[in-house]
């Protein structure tokens, strides 16, 4: 299920952003995340925990997860990244499944990605930094970078590489 897809999509991506799957033990802080009044899980919680574990390791980490994330000011988030951090998540809980699933995934990735690089948002609707608020926002862009994110992404990712090793 969440996790096959996650690995299978996640290797799509290798070609043009060097990343690693690795399908984790459950994030042992949980528990605290839970937001009983919304049913919800706080996305800062999990950013804190990537970014714990890409400090320890020395690389970026972005994890995929299948439970519904909030953060403050947001009824619902698809992923959140800590912006030239280290760490990110992504959640396919509103995604939906099969091909639909596969590339809204691959867009919050490299969203994602992107922010934990340190890439902010952009007013290209086409762009896949610009922010998505709703599911046909994020289906509506693309599965990459406008031409001027591109350019800064490798600017700041060639910076990155040489200090964390991704
Ligand atoms: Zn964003
Ligand atoms: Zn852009």
């Amino acid at each position: 299920m969440p996790y096959d897809s996650a690995a299978e999509y996640m290797n799509l991506l290798q070609e043009n952003l060097p990343m690693e799957n690795r399908v984790t033990k459950p994030v042992p802080d949980l528990k605290q995340m839970y937001d009983k009044k919304r049913d919800q899980y706080n996305a800062r919680g999990y950013v804190r925990h990537c970014s714990r574990m890409a400090r320890k390791e020395g690389h970026l980490v972005l994890g995929v997860t299948g439970v519904d994330l909030f953060s403050a000011g947001h009824n619902f988030v698809f992923g959140s990244a800590q912006v030239g951090g280290h760490g990110g998540v992504i959640s396919i809980y509103r995604l939906g499944e099969g091909k639909l699933l596969e590339g809204r995934m691959i867009k919050e990735a490299v969203h994602e990605i992107g922010h934990i690089v340190g890439l902010t948002h952009c007013d290209d609707p086409l762009c896949v930094m610009h922010f998505s608020n709703t599911i046909s926002e994020a289906d509506n862009k693309g599965t990459w970078f406008c031409a001027d994110c591109e350019k800064e992404y490798g600017e700041l990712k060639s910076g990155r590489l040489d200090k964390t090793n991704v």
